[in-house]
């Protein structure tokens, strides 16, 4: 059987099964051997019944005498079995599990781990977990190293475990992908053995030959798949060479014309991303720096290059309201230059005008109510619908998209949708560790923008522990009676804005409305409202109907309210410390001095040291490098959602296997039609990047 088999064609994948297989991401055969095990319970060996201590954690075995179900109140029940070895006997004891009456018989064998309890000299055990033990076959659920994989509901560790180990003792075709020679060079495992040593290791330093040979493979992977965007970016030879010196004094214009001056890392990027424009191939830039580090600008100063070189401009933003506000800043600085700003948001149609317009020149090109005329605009400002397609360019040159969570994955969008090749800016607040760059994002080049723009006042942060809650709402009442205004963020309870979330917001809305605001004006802000409603709500608070906006987390990224100085954040223990960075971002945008109070009812010592590096660090990438050290690489906030960086075998600190990956992808990537498997895989890596979410 190769690896590639469809596991629904493997017997096991029953109706029930389907949907919890397909959401931790087991579709083949070799999804569900790489699903690796989290750790390994080890069990002693089972010890003579007479020879057990009450309260002591022990694995028995024994012949089972009786088994039988006991009926108690309200549906429950208990099941008793009594198993004997040669030293005497004892009860084994479970609860709620009728059906194992028909899992085991009497006369069986039966392991057992659990709790031994006495009652007089009656001994039994509550089970904890159980194994009808084959004759001639090892155990496989209490042995000596016994793999744990995470759950999700409908499939147990245990289950997990039992389909691994059947597949493991049938016939598989073990195709390595990794080059032989490469195996060989670096004494890897071969995928067999690493394979089954992951799985049902002899010992944990097995484990770890095993796992070297899986990061191995984990990083080669993500590597030649960034250098192989790379190679096709650079395929794309009909790049757009702009033109910079017959414009350098507009664009010098424009930059003087700012109320503020330019800071040198601003300048830099923006020379940098004059530099690509004029290369053969097209530029593929990612311009980070921390939130209020100035990125707008530059992206605008270059869109304005893009138009004098009589190109279109696509800005792209991960939502409507954040649309809207680039939409404003690029009309109050580029619309008085003459150039044509127009904005799109999902429900947006064309104007009526423009769809009669449309309709009269007989324009064929399929979803027309989408079909904006392609020379009425030189920049079209929305969300990301903008580069599928929804609207039809005239001239694209340069594409812009800000704050994406899945950044890189949009080029490759571009790349296979459009024939042309426009330049690519992507924007984001995220600090990214050096070695997930080179890894994963290898095909980007970065700008940094390391430098806040001069006279930006630090944003003061205190952690409120829940005994100060009543003091810290007393003085956010007095601020506001000053007429400044307030964020106050819910909790942060799943992952996406699920309605668990907005309910949550709801409430805690209405009780600071009913109890703790009375007499202030508060309004609500979360994820299922429509763009218009958002839009609508946003700019109420932004001309001070009230005082207070209360929100799920999506306040996140980019808002720009400036009289807004008080950051209120829940149950702050529940968020990354570059993600409460960002949060706290959100004020400080004007002349006030702003605040970032950090609620939390869930305070440990660990939480609390975590949280109190938001009082005195006011860098990203900094935060963000505590918060790596503090939570363990596969907890990354931020960067952990990124389509690219999901680490399972990896750890991002391990520079030098990174090293070494870097050196062998380099003469790979040369060679990569030779190694077909390899290619394969690659190819499909970056194939599952752009598949939607
Ligand atoms: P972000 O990098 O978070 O997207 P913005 O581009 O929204 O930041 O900029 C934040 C604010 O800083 C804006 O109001 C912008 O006009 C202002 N700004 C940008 N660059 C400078 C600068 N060099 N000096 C002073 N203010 C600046
Ligand atoms: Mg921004």
């Amino acid at each position: 059987m190769i690896l590639n088999t469809q596991v629904s064609s493997l017997g096991f994948v029953y109706k029930a099964k389907k949907k919890p297989l397909e959401k931790i991401g087991i579709l083949t055969l070799k999804d569900l051997l790489y699903y690796a095990p989290v750790r390994y319970e080890q069990y002693p060996d089972p010890k003579p019944i007479k020879n057990t201590l009450p309260d002591e954690d022990a694995v028995v075995e024994g012949k089972v005498a009786t088994i039988k179900n006991q009926y108690l109140r309200n549906r429950k029940s208990i099941q008793k079995a009594v198993i004997w070895d040669d030293s005497g006997e004892l009860e084994c004891v479970w609860f709620n599990q009728i059906y194992l009456v028909k899992v085991i018989k009497e006369g069986d064998i039966l392991r057992a781990a659990g709790k031994i309890k006495y009652s007089g000299n009656k001994k039994s055990i509550s089970v904890k977990d159980y194994e009808v033990i084959i004759p001639d076959k090892k155990p496989l659920h209490i042995a000596h190293m016994v793999p744990i994989y995470s759950e999700t509901r409908g499939l147990s560790s245990k289950w997990i475990r039992n389909r691994i180990f059947e597949r493991l003792n049938s016939e598989i075709e073990f195709d390595d992908l990794i080059p032989e020679e490469y195996l060989t060079k670096h004494n890897l495992s071969k995928l067999e053995d690493a394979m089954r040593t992951i799985h049902f290791p002899e010992n944990l330093s097995s484990v770890e030959k095993a796992r070297f040979r899986f990061s191995y493979e984990e990083i080669l992977l993500k590597r030649l798949a960034s250098l192989k965007i790379k190679e096709e970016w650079n395929k794309k030879l009909t790049a757009h060479k702009f033109e910079i010196e017959k414009h350098r004094k507009k664009i010098d214009k424009l930059i003087k014309s700012l109320p503020f001056e330019l800071t040198n890392s601003q300048k830099t990027a923006i020379e940098s991303i004059f530099k690509d424009f004029q290369k053969d191939k097209p530029m593929n830039r990612l311009l980070e720096g921390d939130v209020g580090s100035g990125k707008t600008i530059v992206a605008a100063i270059s869109a304005y290059l893009a138009y004098l070189n009589g190109f279109q401009i696509a800005f792209m933003a991960p939502t409507g309201i954040l649309a809207q506000q680039h939409y404003k800043t690029f009309e109050d600085l580029l619309s008085p230059l003459g150039i044509r700003i127009q904005q799109f948001t999902s429900q947006s149609k064309p104007a009526k005008n423009q769809e009669a317009r449309i309709k009269k020149q007989g324009d064929k090109t399929h979803d027309s109510k989408f079909m904006i005329h392609n020379s009425s605009f030189d920049i079209a400002i929305g969300t990301h619908a903008l580069i599928h397609k929804k609207v039809n360019f005239r001239n694209l040159g340069l594409v812009i998209i800000d704050e994406q969570q899945r950044f890189g994955v949009e080029q490759r969008a571009i790349l296979r949708e459009r024939g042309d090749a426009p330049h690519v800016l992507t924007m984001t607040a995220t600090p990214i560790p050096r070695t997930i760059l080179l890894t994963a994002y290898g095909d980007l080049d970065v700008s940094l923008l390391d430098e806040m723009p001069k006279g930006r006042k630090i944003i003061k942060t205190w952690l409120v522990p829940n005994e100060k809650r009543e003091n810290g709402y007393k003085w956010i009442k007095e601020k506001i009676k000053k007429g400044d205004q307030v964020f106050i963020v819910c909790p942060f309870i799943e992952a996406s804005e699920t309605l668990t979330t907005i309910k949550a917001a709801t409430e805690e809305f209405e009780r600071l409305k009913k109890e703790i605001f009375k007499d202030f004006k508060l309004g609500l802000l979360h994820g299922k409202l429509k763009a218009d409603e958002k839009n609508t709500v946003l700019s109420d608070f932004k001309n001070k109907k009230f005082d207070i906006l209360v929100s799920t987390p999506v306040v996140e990224v980019g808002i720009d309210i400036p009289n807004a100085t008080i950051m209120l954040i829940e149950a702050s223990e529940r968020f990354g410390l570059a993600q409460l960075h960002q949060m706290r971002g959100r004020v400080g945008r004007g002349e006030k001095e702003s605040y970032c109070l950090l609620y939390s009812e869930n305070l440990n010592p660990t939480t609390e040291k975590r949280l109190r590096s938001l009082e005195k660090i006011f860098s990203g990438p900094q935060l963000s490098e505590i918060d790596l050290q503090l939570r363990g690489p596969g907890n990354i906030y931020g960067t952990a959602q990124h389509g690219r960086v999901e680490f399972k075998f990896a750890s991002i600190f391990d520079r030098s296997l990174i090293n070494l990956v870097q050196k062998d992808a380099a003469e790979l990537i040369k060679e990569l039609d030779k190694h077909k498997l390899l290619r394969d895989e690659v190819e499909s890596t970056i194939i599952q990047k752009v598949s939607p979410d």
